[in-house]
């Protein structure tokens, strides 16, 4: 919807669709229906009690005032060893910027590096946000797009197809959203070879499901000798410890980079709040046994609910190795009807689901996949199982 009052920015911004959809889903379920929403990327389980204590007692001690821009130090420092221990990453504190979200992050770095007619590689399926943010600074997506025969993977000639004199970035989430495949070691090093030829050209990580991995391991692209000097590595408290509400992200990045998401974060938030830093910190350097029992959790959801979709006629479904996404092609219903309406495309299929089934899916389209669909199963067994239920009742009406 455009606006002639509005900047030219705003008016050519696509609103986010995973929060849309599930603002439609409340929207329905306060009208009395009960809707199934498996369609926002939010864990089901509450922090774990440690770090809420940990935040309750920094309050307590008046831990309430304005941070350093890029995060308190002890944070930092608790991120700085993170890196080491999870991920074989060198940082400096100077290196990290704590930001209100890992997707004020992804900003952050965008903004920083990012003129009008840059161009920005995404891999498709790719997180919502990134095509928006890149507009948002002028620049120019470019999407490289693997589909599910390939489990979503986009592999080196893709890039090198891709990559031009005019690349600055390229943007990718492992384990991904919303397709919740893991690049393995050698996906990357794949990657990375072709890279060599392209030394200007900046990598951002998007690691935020990093604890989310059901193939035993996570590797981060900073780690390879020929990027690592130009890798920003994303990650975030939102998924891993269940703290989205929280609001907080980090990266570690090449100084000159970090410098300038300082600089703008200077000017636009400030540091994320006091508190909620000094639980942060205790989130990252305390056991990890809560976030493991979360992950053991999604895996067997995973199993159960990859098992139950791929029973549903037209539904072409991959096994994720990670996040708590599936994401079917569903493209086979495409030109099928229900009470004269069509389905043209995902959007239109998404729509049905919630009209027809009040489940609460998000389209591929948002994702630069128009084929498929993402479902959550960040829900409980009953809400999965349920809404497979209805999902086969509501496709049976197609013809
Ligand atoms: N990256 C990806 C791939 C995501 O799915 C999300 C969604 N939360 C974010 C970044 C942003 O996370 P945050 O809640 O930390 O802003
Ligand atoms: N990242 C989550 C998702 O993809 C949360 C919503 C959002 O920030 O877009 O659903």
């Amino acid at each position: 919807m455009s606006d002639p009052r509005l900047s030219r920015r705003v008016n050519e911004m696509e609103e986010s669709a995973t929060i849309k959809m599930t603002q439609m889903a409340r929207d329905l379920a306060s009208k009395g229906h009960n809707v199934i929403s498996l369609s926002i990327g939010e864990p089901d389980f509450d922090t774990p009690s440690h770090i809420k204590q940990a935040a309750i007692e920094a309050l307590e001690k008046g831990d309430t005032k304005y941070t350093p821009v890029p995060g308190t130090m002890p944070l930092r420092k608790a991120i700085v060893e993170k890196f080491k221990r999870d991920n074989g990453l060198e940082f400096t504190e100077g290196q990290i910027v704590v930001s209100n979200g890992a997707k004020q992050s992804i900003a952050n770095v965008v903004l920083s590096l990012i003129d009008e007619g840059d161009e920005v590689i995404l891999f498709a399926p790719y997180w919502v946000s990134y095509k928006e943010i890149v507009k948002l600074a002028g620049g120019i997506p470019v999407e490289v797009k693997a589909d599910i025969s390939q489990d979503f993977i986009i592999n080196a000639s893709q890039l090198k197809e891709a990559l031009s004199d005019k690349t600055r970035l390229i943007i990718f989430s492992s384990p991904c959203n919303p397709t919740g495949s893991v690049y393995t070691k050698e996906d990357l090093s794949a990657l990375v070879e072709v890279l060599k030829d392209f030394p200007k050209v900046v990598i951002l990580s998007d690691e935020i499901y990093e604890y989310i991995n059901f193939t035993g391991k996570h590797d981060s692209i900073g780690t390879f000798q020929a990027v690592k000097d130009r890798t920003v590595t994303v990650n975030g408290f939102s998924k891993g410890f269940a703290m989205t509400g929280w609001r907080l992200g980090y990266m570690g990045a090449p100084k000159w980079i970090a410098d300038a998401c300082n600089k703008i974060q200077g000017q636009i938030t400030s540091g994320a709040a006091a508190f909620n830093q000094a639980a942060a910190a205790v989130a990252l350097s305390t056991s990890l046994e809560p976030t493991q029992e979360m992950k053991k959790a999604f895996e067997r959801r995973r199993d159960m609910f990859v098992g139950l979709l791929s029973t549903i006629p037209g539904f072409k479904v991959n096994t994720p190795t990670g996040a708590f996404y599936v994401f079917p092609d569903i493209s086979e219903y495409f030109g099928k009807s229900y009470e004269g309406q069509e389905i043209r495309n995902a959007d239109d299929f998404a729509m049905f689901i919630l009209e027809v089934a009040h489940v609460a899916v998000v389209s591929g389209s948002a994702f630069g996949a128009d084929e498929c669909i993402r479902l959550s199963y960040a829900a409980s067994d009953e809400q999965l199982k349920e809404a497979v239920k209805r999902l086969r009742d509501a496709v049976a009406k197609l013809s």
